[in-house]
């Protein structure tokens, strides 16, 4: 409890398996989107409380980099289990804090859950490659051992999902590891951790340090920290790579996107108008991979802007606890004049503006949902490529449609866009198909799938302003990430051949 608000819940950091409350006086508020009402406060870590973290971490290490794979993947199938028994309370949780809609919370934590069981399977992942004989009596080999302490920086539109692509498969492989989840939802966090105490993970191993940009510096400074995870906004992903490089830390930064779905005359339109209409209002549009671009090839827009516009404004804007919400609030005000703003550019910039979110009137949202973060879902035509609301990351509910005349002007525009992370194409023609996922400019490609999340074995990552750094989140990749690859060249005094050698060893 808050000791002035008595309503008011604290929310601590987490260090060495338990609760810390930190020697920072900062805090900042925790508010229910739908209600506006302040919830909770939440610590904000100076580099003292990281440092306390940090060194939890760095005592943990040694002795849990000893424990055999097999043993810590127990360890991840007995918190898999525990995940599924909690799935609904986690997905509560998310809703309170982030404001999406239940269901899709669950589908969060679903997505989280699938890194977990990838990463039970770590003795497989971890196998090492072995040649025998080299060299006449001489072997060689290679094994991954773990960092030591790895470090995640996480944004607020998952609470669950993304720290988990991170944790299960950096603690699998034998690191210790230091979370750092957006102040704005950082209550799962905490849950987690309890979650992975209650199967079994030795204290330290797993540590939550609360905080904003001051916690982040300090992680990205400290000598103990030796790789960083980070998924965000763009300019913060380029400052997080550029500053954790100097410091001689591995880096990947994932940042933000401008998705486009490609609708083809030839689609099946029924389902390009759900899929145009669920990727880019699920979540309030606050996902790296919602859709944000429609572009429209030949007659498409003419044929189904009425229909975009019927469903845009027939969306079901709801406290995401009704089970009839389609779409939740803003997760903050802050945000939600920032998507306001973008609205004005548009307009100002000369888009036609169809459906205006602007209008949604609060009360529409529930009982008590009159103080909370709302807007509708707002509907862009004859956007162009010069415009702000065209070229930036707005990060909310708003679908804005390009027009072009063919394919080959289509793919010309999403390949000329700053962000590379997910894109679509929606067409019946196989070659179309084809010639989109080979020659797009992007990380991720739905042909007909408007929003292409890869599998937990495949491996997360866009490209260009999308990701900084060349691996990928989970997948394969997260365990190359998480890991130094070691070879090791043995032979025995029995082959050992007498005499120096001075020339370059070949083999023989
Ligand atoms: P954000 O960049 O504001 O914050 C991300 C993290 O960085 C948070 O933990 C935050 O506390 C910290 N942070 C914020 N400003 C900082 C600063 N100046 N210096 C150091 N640390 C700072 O992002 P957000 O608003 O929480 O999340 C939304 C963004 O994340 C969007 O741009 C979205 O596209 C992106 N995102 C990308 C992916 C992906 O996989 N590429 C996935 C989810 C979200």
């Amino acid at each position: 409890m808050n000791a002035r608000h008595p309503t008011i819940t604290d929310i601590p950091h987490y260090v060495a398996g338990t609760r810390f409350a930190g020697t920072s006086s900062r805090a900042q508020d925790v508010t229910n989107p739908a209600t506006g009402t302040v919830t909770a406060r939440v610590a904000l870590a100076d580099a003292a409380d990281v440092d306390a973290a940090v060194a939890a971490a760095q005592a943990a290490f040694p002795a849990w980099a000893e424990v055999p794979p097999l043993r810590r993947a127990r360890v991840m199938f007995k918190f898999l289990e525990l995940l599924n028994r909690h799935k609904d309370e986690l997905a509560r949780l998310i809703t309170a804090e982030h404001g999406k809609v239940f269901t899709d919370a669950q589908g969060e934590v679903t997505r989280g859950i699938e890194i977990v069981e990838f990463a039970c399977g770590i003795p497989q992942l971890l196998k090492g490659d072995y040649t025998d004989q080299v060299s006449t009596g001489i072997d060689n080999w290679t094994l991954r051992q773990p960092l030591g302490v790895v470090a995640g920086i996480t944004p607020f539109n998952f609470p669950v999902m993304v720290p988990m692509w991170m944790f299960p498969i950096a603690i699998a492989c034998g690191n210790t590891f230091v979370l750092k989840p957006s102040p704005i939802d950082p209550t799962p966090s905490l849950r987690i951790a309890d979650l992975l105490k209650e199967a079994g993970l030795p204290d330290g191993v797993f540590n939550v340090v609360q905080g904003d940009k001051v916690a982040v510096d300090a992680l990205l400074e400290h000598p103990d920290v030796r790789a960083i995870s980070f998924v965000g906004s763009t300019p913060v992903a380029q400052h997080l790579y550029e500053t954790g490089a100097r410091h001689g830390k591995r880096v990947q930064a994932l940042g933000g996107a401008k998705n486009h779905m490609v609708v083809m005359p030839d689609a099946d339109l029924d389902q390009a108008v759900d899929a145009l209409i669920g990727a880019a209002f699920g979540s309030a549009g606050e996902r790296c991979m919602a859709i944000s671009v429609g572009v429209l090839v030949g007659d498409v827009a003419d044929r189904i802007m009425p229909r975009l516009v019927e469903r845009t404004r027939a969306l079901k804007v709801m406290d995401g606890m009704n089970p009839e919400a389609e779409m939740g609030p803003i997760v903050t005000e802050a945000a939600r004049q920032r998507i306001v703003g973008y609205i004005e550019a548009g307009l100002r910039e000369g888009a036609q503006l169809l459906v205006d979110g602007r209008t949604f009137d609060a009360r529409r949202a529930g009982p008590g949902c009159e103080g909370g973060f709302w807007l509708g879902g707002t509907l862009f035509d004859h956007v162009t490529p010069e415009m702000s609301i065209y070229r930036e990351e707005i990060f909310g509910p708003v679908l804005s449609c390009v027009r072009v005349p063919d394919f080959a002007a289509a793919l010309q525009l999403v390949n000329a866009h700053a962000y590379g992370n997910g894109t679509a194409c929606f067409t019946r023609d196989g070659h179309i198909a084809r010639e989109f996922a080979r020659r797009v400019r992007a990380g991720m490609v739905g042909i007909n799938v408007p929003i292409p999340v890869p599998m937990a074995w495949h491996g997360f990552g866009g490209w260009k302003k999308s990701l900084f750094g060349d691996m990928h989140a989970y997948g394969e990749e997260g365990v190359r990430f998480y890991t130094a690859q070691k070879s090791v060249m043995q032979r025995w005094p029995e082959s050992t051949p007498k005499g120096a050698e001075f020339v370059m060893p070949t083999a023989h």
